[in-house]
């Protein structure tokens, strides 16, 4: 009787440590640090047709215009559209949406360049911004190392993805984020945090997790008090990586 009452209170105790030791994970690692394990890859299988929009989307890219977006000074998105698709115009900027939104449900599609170029932090770069503020990178993954919190569907410099669900070069590629904004009191206290829930090529790679900030670059930066609803941005990391089928069902309205 003694001994099996140790053994549950040995199996909870187990229980209660590996609960402390992730959260300590999660907070102890530097950003960027590459000895930071990197998650396991996972093949998604192939990829599909475009996931074509429900009816109470808003869609920001349908094939044919990029009416739906504009540069950071209100002018013409100046990204090429081909083929139902668009792509990064390296050195032309980002593009952020004209409408702005809170939580959201969004779907994109994106094919980083094929023949790769570079490795590491180069290859495939770019980022999808929700409130030009919180990043899910956008990299080709697919073979190509850089740290574990900046590869693909990173929310980046603060969580790697659970797993690396990667296509190769030139495939299309999708995720699915559900975005819940920051909420901020009267004097500017978080009192709920960012949380993302994300799934790249249909593989959970995020599955409910809150940010310490927005995301940036060797740093996590505090929260300042925003907007409700911000545009969504889509990054110029010189690179032309390739978008389509882009919307998202607004979860306030
Ligand atoms: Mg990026």
């Amino acid at each position: 009787m003694i001994a099996r009452v140790m053994g549950l209170v040995a199996a909870s105790v187990v229980v209660v440590f590996s609960a402390q030791t992730a959260a300590a994970q999660q907070r102890d690692w530097p950003p960027h640090d590459t000895t930071r394990p990197r998650p396991p890859v996972v093949n998604p299988g192939p990829a599909g047709a475009p996931v074509p929009p429900p009816a109470d989307a808003i869609v920001l890219f349908d094939g044919r215009s990029l009416d739906a977006w504009q540069t950071g000074n209100g002018g013409a998105a100046p990204w090429k559209i081909a083929g139902g698709m668009f792509e990064v115009v390296p050195g032309s900027g980002g593009i952020r949406t004209r409408q702005s939104f809170g939580d959201v449900q969004l779907h994109v599609e994106w094919a980083s360049p094929n023949p790769r170029h570079g490795a590491d932090q180069e290859p495939g770069n770019s980022g999808v911004f929700l409130m030009e503020r919180y990043e899910v990178q956008v990299l080709d993954s697919h073979g190509n190392v850089t740290y574990a919190d900046g590869q693909a569907g990173a929310l980046y410099g603060q969580h790697p993805p659970l797993v690396n669900a990667s296509r190769a070069p030139g495939e299309w590629q999708t995720y699915d984020i559900i975005f819940h904004r920051p909420r901020f009191d009267a004097a500017g206290n978080v009192t709920r945090p960012a949380y993302f829930t994300v799934f790249h090529n249909g593989v959970l790679i995020h599955d409910h997790v809150a940010l310490v900030g927005p995301t940036a670059h060797r740093s996590r930066p505090p929260y300042q008090t925003h907007a409700d609803r911000l545009p969504i941005s889509l990054q110029d990391h010189g690179q032309p990586v390739r978008f389509r089928n882009i919307w998202l069902r607004d979860l306030e309205r």
